[in-house]
């Protein structure tokens, strides 16, 4: 038996048990019951043109080509449909060949980290971070070098990414805007991260791949942007997933893009077609790429999220916690009151709130609070986040 796979699939990730014991609380005592912040899953529906290009494709389609398998990377119509548009939107140049659909990042991710990485190659990953990362990182046998973003906005700490590098790092892996954080990279930080890994893939005498995890591209708030890498940095490869743009997560859809600057990308391409076919991630959902070039450029409503975010910073910090204020995503980073957060989180379940303690993220001291939920729920955890700053005699 694989012991390293057993133990991935015996221990659930925090996130998910914690989704288990809110449901179990609210089959107990009904929805009032606990106020569960745990899970990134979107609360708004997808945008119209998502439920109108699935019933054109059902009614439209002959139903053996709408549920039969397209080629492994994905029909190529619609992988050029997103090249058309992420050409567009970046003004740069996208190769739709360089494109490959897969169920969601997650496969994405996967399908990367099997293509780039041997075993004893070093992934910077920066923390805090979406802690998948590290299954994903551990089954292609790489090493996870962790480098923390600097506090108190947690944007980039180019200085210690500087020292992290060795001739063993094959790629840096970057999350923006971050899960679970809400922090963007702005221009000018990816234009210094990009000099500096150009620096050092002269100086190691290999490229060093730069991996953006891009699931919440365009849930941003205040007229804010997130650059893309693709035109600061050649060796780049991007993760996408329309999990949280258009509210898809369970339908499992997203792609791997590698750029056609990067070195060797053909053969990179190549990898990721390797690598995904052995995970057995071929042929993405038929029905769900599909709909994708009636979609493109199509966001979920941002107004919840947006009112969410103003609300629930605004009257956290009006009862005296410390929270990062969130730029985009749908998460609140909060700094727990007590050194152990997960001390912190068994006092707020006893006011029936639950959030994820910061640690399994890579970093201690801190709580990620989803706030991908109704408004009412938002309004309705208030009193119980008032009470629970109380007791710590905040404010
Ligand atoms: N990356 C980050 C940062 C995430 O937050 C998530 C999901 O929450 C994923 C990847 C996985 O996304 P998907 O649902 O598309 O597999």
């Amino acid at each position: 038996m694989n012991e390293v796979a057993r133990e991935h699939g015996a221990h659930r990730s925090v996130i998910r048990e914690l989704f288990e014991y809110a449901r179990e609380k609210k089959a107990e005592g009904g929805a009032g019951a606990i106020y569960d912040f745990t899970l990134g899953n979107p609360s708004v529906p997808p945008p119209a043109e998502v439920t109108a290009a699935l019933l054109r494709a059902i009614e439209t389609t002959e139903p053996t080509a709408l549920h039969g398998y397209t080629t492994a990377a994905g029909d190529p119509a619609v992988r050029r449909a997103i090249a058309d548009d992420l050409s567009a939107r970046y003004g740069v140049e996208v190769d739709p060949t360089l494109l490959y659909l897969t169920v969601g990042a997650a496969a994405a991710l996967s399908a990367v980290f099997g293509a780039v990485l041997s075993p004893g190659d070093e992934a910077i990953v920066i923390s805090p971070y979406f802690p998948e990362y590290r299954v994903f990182l551990s089954h292609a046998g790489a090493t996870v070098v962790e480098v923390t973003a600097k506090a108190p906005d947690f944007s980039l700490d180019l200085e210690k990414i500087g020292e992290a590098i060795t001739d063993k790092t094959a790629l840096l892996l970057y999350n923006s805007p971050n899960n679970p954080t809400g922090a963007v990279v702005s221009r000018e930080e990816l234009a210094a991260l990009s000099d500096l890994l150009r620096a050092k893939e002269k100086e190691v005498g290999h490229p060093i791949y730069l991996v953006a995890d891009e699931p919440y591209r365009e849930l941003i708030y205040d007229g804010e942007e997130v650059p893309s890498p693709l035109a600061y940095y050649d060796d780049t490869v991007i993760c996408y997933s329309f999990s949280k743009s258009l509210s898809l997560p369970g339908e499992r859809i997203g792609y791997v893009l590698v750029s056609p600057r990067a070195a060797e990308a053909k053969a990179l391409y190549e990898g990721v077609m390797g690598a995904a076919r052995a995970l057995g991630y071929v042929c993405a959902p038929s029905l769900f790429q599909k709909i994708l070039p009636a979609c493109l450029g199509k966001v979920s409503s941002l107004e919840t999220y947006d009112r969410n975010r103003k609300k629930l910073y605004g009257a956290l910090t009006s009862y005296g916690f410390t929270a990062v204020y969130p730029r985009g995503a749908f998460y609140l980073f909060l700094k727990s009151p007590e050194a152990d957060a997960t001390a912190f989180l068994a006092r707020a379940k006893a006011h029936g709130i639950l959030f994820v303690p910061s640690d399994s993220f890579g970093v201690p001291g801190y709580v990620r609070i989803a706030y991908c939920v109704s408004e009412k729920e938002i309004e309705d955890s208030l009193p119980a986040f008032r009470a629970l700053a109380e007791e710590y005699g905040l404010n």
